[in-house]
């Protein structure tokens, strides 16, 4: 039977993090991913899943030792945002001309960053990378945890990490509830080629139905989209002859970046709120998805799964210098807290942004215009907006340093 101090279920993006993150700790990670290994070439056509990485991912991704990696596999700096209701009056801008033209974030292929973490933990000699892995048995001990995998082999640990995703295998094993609610809303992504040039801007449009983002790529007329809105209305989107969906989505998208053409295949998700009640048990510990799933109007999924992922590094570093038993549910609280904190603050505001502009009623409608616009327009408010879109305003310790 192997032992590790550590087995994270799901070599995902933020599972990788995790496991990178713990270098120098002198702890032993082993991670059991489901899949195969990621590959990336840079020959592969543009992936339809991308995420919108901002600063404070950037950060860790820098002391993980990946980014530059991220950056010469393929990224695309965006320097603007523009956020407007279809059809009125109501817009906010901002540019990243006060932070001297660094960039508000980037956006990523989900397929690169997972293929640069992987590409890292496979260098790094305290991880054990086990693809194709098939968890059949958990159990908790007292001071262990164990693991079975469908080939027969065994494994034991001080403490166990679901990183596995929406659908988490380890948190259902755990019995740890889930408080979930549907968004009514499935979202569709494609590559889009448009007439205009998106001049590195990130552009969100509500109407009513839904929520349309062009995200911008390196090449200047090509966008990643995410339309969210209800499920039929999705899947015909989806289905629809391509140049009748072009049509409607220039339209919607109020011919901002003028005519559009297809790019790519069209998918659609479903979108569900979780929030799991515990972030941490005996022996257990909670992060990305596995945790909390959040609509992606504001592009911030991983992100907040990153942000677990740099406070269970601090935490778990900290507790082995001062030589505690890492997977004490006690030690895990001040993780567990703080991360139920910032997923709770995140669920609540997705919430309110969809709820606010769901529907056409005038009064609402004129309700918003005047709130976008007065946001655009006050002093003081783009600044607040712009911290929470760089993700700085809530780093972790770990981070700072
Ligand atoms: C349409 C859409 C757009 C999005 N856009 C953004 C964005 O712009 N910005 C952003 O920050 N976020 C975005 N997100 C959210 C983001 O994609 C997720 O938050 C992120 O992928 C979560 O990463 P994770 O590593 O926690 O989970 P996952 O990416 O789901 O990884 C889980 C891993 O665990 C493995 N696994 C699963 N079960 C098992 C098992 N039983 N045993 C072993 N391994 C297992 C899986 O194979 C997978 O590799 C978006 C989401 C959607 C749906």
């Amino acid at each position: 039977m192997q032992s590790y101090d550590i087995i994270i279920a799901g070599g995902g993006m933020v599972g990788l993090a995790v496991a990178c993150g713990l270098k120098d700790s002198g702890l032993s990670v082993a991670i059991l991913e489901q899949g195969a290994a990621p590959s990336f070439t840079p020959q592969d056509p543009l992936s339809v899943r991308v995420s919108a990485i901002n600063r404070a991912s950037q950060r860790l991704l820098e002391k993980l030792d990946v980014w530059q990696d991220i950056l010469q596999m393929r990224a695309s700096c965006y320097h603007g945002m523009k956020v407007w209701e279809k059809d009125s009056f109501g817009q906010i801008a901002f540019d990243d001309g006060e932070l001297g033209g660094h960039g508000l974030g980037y956006i990523i292929e989900n397929s690169v960053l997972h293929t640069a973490l992987w590409r890292k933990a496979e260098k790094l000699s305290h991880i054990t990378l086990i693809p194709n892995a098939a968890l059949v048995q958990t159990a908790f001990g007292d001071n262990e945890t164990f693991v079975s995998l469908q080939d027969g082999s065994m494994m034991t640990a001080r403490l166990m990490v679901a990183a596995d995703g929406a659908h988490s295998w380890l948190r259902g094993k755990a019995d740890i509830p889930l408080t979930f609610w549907d968004y009514k809303h499935h979202a569709l992504v494609a590559n889009i080629r448009t007439e205009q040039p998106h001049q590195g801007i990130a552009r969100q449009v509500f109407h009513g139905e839904g929520i349309l983002a062009f995200l911008p790529f390196e090449d200047p007329h090509c966008c990643s989209i995410v339309w969210s809105t209800e499920p039929q209305m999705a899947k015909k989107l989806s289905l629809m002859d391509e140049s009748l969906f072009c049509q409607q989505l220039a339209v919607t998208f109020d011919m901002q970046l003028g005519p559009c053409t297809l790019s790519s295949e069209r998918k659609t998700f479903p979108l569900t709120a979780r929030y799991a009640r515990q972030f941490a048990s005996h022996r257990l510990v909670l992060v990305g998805d596995a945790a909390h799933t959040i609509h992606p109007l504001a592009g911030q999924g991983v992100n907040l799964g990153f942000m677990d992922a740099a406070e269970l590094i601090g935490q778990l570093i900290r507790l082995q210098q001062e030589g505690k038993d890492i997977g004490q549910h006690l030690y895990l609280r001040r993780y567990e807290r703080l991360r139920k904190l910032s997923a709770a603050k995140m669920l609540a505001s997705m919430q309110s942004f969809q709820d606010l502009f769901a529907g056409q009623h005038p009064l609402k409608k004129m309700v918003r215009d005047i709130g976008l616009t007065l946001a655009d327009k006050l002093p003081g408010i783009k600044p607040q907006l712009i911290k929470q879109a760089l993700g700085e305003h809530d780093l972790p310790e770990w981070l700072r340093k």
